[in-house]
């Protein structure tokens, strides 16, 4: 019996997790839920949007399925997604890019993996506001040591890459691309303008590719490599990159594939693994039974294939690329412009029940 925190979430998260929970209890692995709130309501239940009962739960189950959580804007607490992945250490972000035959696309055929560094960069949330003390001083550390000028009304974000870090998610990568029969990993960077940061990246990737012959490495600077996904995704497979990359460029491939109603995430640190969609928590449409479940759903397909479930895995992919080819019972963003065969939320997780075998 696995033990599994779910986390509802905000906005749309109480509806989707909803339904990815009855489609997961059906594919026959032993799941016992433990549900905890965060973000909004946990503010609410418990006067914190990360209460400590969402950190022991993940701590004690070492798997969890989340919904999406609000981050409110400008004020408030920062994003509860970025301080769980800090706080329990999931270093690696993995997100697969696969277009379902039927699916809004362009294209064809894609197949791509994000492969995102999810600890540092510009996300690990050192920042100085404008007019600190603290603020003012570091600028003139800056202006004394670099002897360059930084507005005296500026705000400032820190960029940190180490080679720890760096090292460990480029090794993920080209483990990922062996296991799963990959045969190249391209590192995406900014090492021309960025030498020290990035181009300490770029380098560490370079060095551990050489510890794995038998898959092709190459570089991409992030502009390029974003024309290059748009006109030529089929030319790239497995890429690794800093986390606000990782950012952009997920949000970039799902619009190759469907949109962010199809696209998932993995977050794995040492033995801690958190599931969840790539999109946020939608609050326009909360409530509405609108969106698309699919996403979490894909998240939940990870969780299975990390817990060893490949089987069950394999069923719940089947039955969502089922739904999504007949096109009969799909919600509105997998139909752009039209109506017939649009449902809602619930109805979308019953045409994805009834294909489980
Ligand atoms: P969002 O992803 O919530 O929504 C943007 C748009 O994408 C929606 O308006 C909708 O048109 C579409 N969309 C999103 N999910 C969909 C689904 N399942 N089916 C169909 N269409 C879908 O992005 P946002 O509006 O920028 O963010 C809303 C909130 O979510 C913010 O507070 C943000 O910080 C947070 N957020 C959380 C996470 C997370 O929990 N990991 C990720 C991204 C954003």
């Amino acid at each position: 019996m696995y033990k599994i925190t779910l986390v509802p979430g905000d906005g749309i998260g109480p509806e989707i997790t909803r339904v990815a929970r009855k489609i997961v209890d059906l594919l026959g692995v032993p799941i016992e839920w433990e549900e905890v709130p965060a973000g909004e309501e946990a503010m609410a239940k418990y006067g914190s949007p990360m209460p400590e009962e969402l950190l022991s739960s993940i701590s004690r189950n070492k798997i969890c399925l989340k919904g999406p959580i609000t981050t409110p804007i400008g004020g408030g607490y920062r994003s509860i997604n970025v301080a769980l992945r800090q706080h329990f250490k999931l270093y690696a972000n993995l997100r697969p890019i696969k277009l379902y035959a039927g699916a809004p696309s362009r294209y064809s055929a894609i197949d791509l993996v994000i492969v995102r560094e999810n600890t540092e960069d510009l996300y690990c949330g050192i920042e100085f506001q404008k007019d600190k003390e603290e603020t003012v001083e570091l600028i003139k550390f800056v202006e004394a040591t670099k002897k360059r000028k930084i507005p005296l009304d500026s705000g400032i974000s820190l960029k940190p890459n180490s080679v720890t870090a760096s090292e460990r998610i480029a090794r993920f990568a080209f483990a990922y691309a062996v296991k799963n029969g990959r045969k190249k990993v391209t590192a995406v960077h900014k090492a021309n303008i960025l030498k020290y940061s990035d181009g300490l990246f770029l380098e560490c990737c370079r060095r551990v590719a050489l510890e794995f012959p038998a898959i092709v490495f190459e570089d991409r600077i992030v502009d390029n490599m974003c024309m290059q996904l748009v006109q030529k995704p089929e030319l790239y497979d497995v890429m690794v990159m800093p986390n606000l990359y990782g950012d952009i460029l997920s949000d970039l491939c799902a619009g190759l594939v469907g949109g962010l109603g199809v696209t998932a995430s993995a977050n794995i640190g040492e033995d801690i693994a958190l599931f969840e969609a790539v999109h946020g928590s939608a609050p326009k449409y909360k409530g509405q039974n609108k969106v698309n479940p699919t996403a979490l759903l894909l998240a939940a397909g990870l969780m299975l294939d990390y817990l060893g479930e490949q089987t069950a895995a394999e069923k719940l992919d089947k039955a969502i690329a089922e739904v999504i080819l007949e096109g009969k019972a799909v919600t509105y963003d997998l139909k752009p412009g039209k109506t017939e065969g649009v449902v809602g939320t619930r109805e979308m997780g019953e045409a994805i029940k009834s294909k489980i075998k």
